[in-house]
């Protein structure tokens, strides 16, 4: 059943992205995992998913662990934080999180830098856009973006890699349309205010209800959680 609702969605992304004129190889597919079990994930691993997203740092460490004693081999798969982080889970976050997407806060992102560069890594994020006042409570205002990437530049053990947004629930998908635009002309804006510095590429935007709206506004990676895991 995972499997059949993947080869649909993949088939609802190539049908988007060739009507944009894009490869959909560009695109990665985040498989939403947050409250599904163990078997669930073990199934999705093997219809071919490397990118999971979790948004709560404990039943991400947990399920990774139950993974890991399973014996399923982890090495391809790529670990994405989608939730909210409070400040004193970013020590266990950066253990196995290869991206963060949430980051909102100087705060926090201070706080990954120090506990990141205790285990030596380089710690890629996402920088999460409050475009909608609805949609959530967490997020760097738009108008405050560009000065919070040069704030947070400093920090050497961030790699800031792009930008990610949650528009608000809507019965129709277009509705979202405004805010996806609005976070890919962030990104240009972005880019545009930092030269010298390493291009921010990545546009985390797109859900269940609205990932083809996003992809046809740019979005480079869409988080899916009911779309794969429900009939
Ligand atoms: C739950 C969640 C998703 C997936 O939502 P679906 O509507 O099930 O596809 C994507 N992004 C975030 C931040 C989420 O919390």
């Amino acid at each position: 059943m995972i499997k059949d609702n993947l080869n649909k969605v993949n088939l609802r992304i190539r049908l988007v992205c060739s009507r944009r004129g894009v490869f959909a190889d560009y695109l990665t597919i985040v498989a939403v995992s947050k409250g599904r079990g163990i078997a669930e994930i073990i199934e999705i691993i093997e219809a071919g998913v490397t990118n999971i997203g979790e948004n709560k740092v404990q039943e991400a460490l947990l399920k990774y662990g139950k993974l890991s004693a399973l014996g399923v081999r982890l090495e391809a798969i790529k670990w994405h934080m989608i939730g909210h982080l409070q400040t004193n889970k970013a020590k266990d976050a950066v253990k196995i999180f290869d991206l963060i997407q949430s980051v909102d806060s100087v705060h926090l992102a201070s706080e990954i830098d120090k506990q990141a560069g205790k285990i030596n890594k380089t710690q890629d994020i996402l920088i999460e856009i409050k475009t909608s006042p609805e949609a959530t409570k967490f997020g760097v205002k738009p108008d405050e973006a560009i000065e919070f990437v040069k704030g947070i530049s400093k920090f050497k053990n961030i790699n800031i890699k792009g930008l990610m947004t949650i528009a608000p629930e809507a019965i129709s998908p277009e509705k979202s349309r405004p805010y996806f635009s609005q976070l890919r002309k962030l990104l240009y804006e972005i880019n545009g205010q930092r030269p010298g510095a390493s291009e921010l590429k990545i546009l985390s935007m797109g859900m269940t209800n609205d990932f083809e709206v996003a992809i046809e506004e740019g979005s480079n990676m869409v988080r899916l959680g009911r779309v794969i895991f429900e009939c």
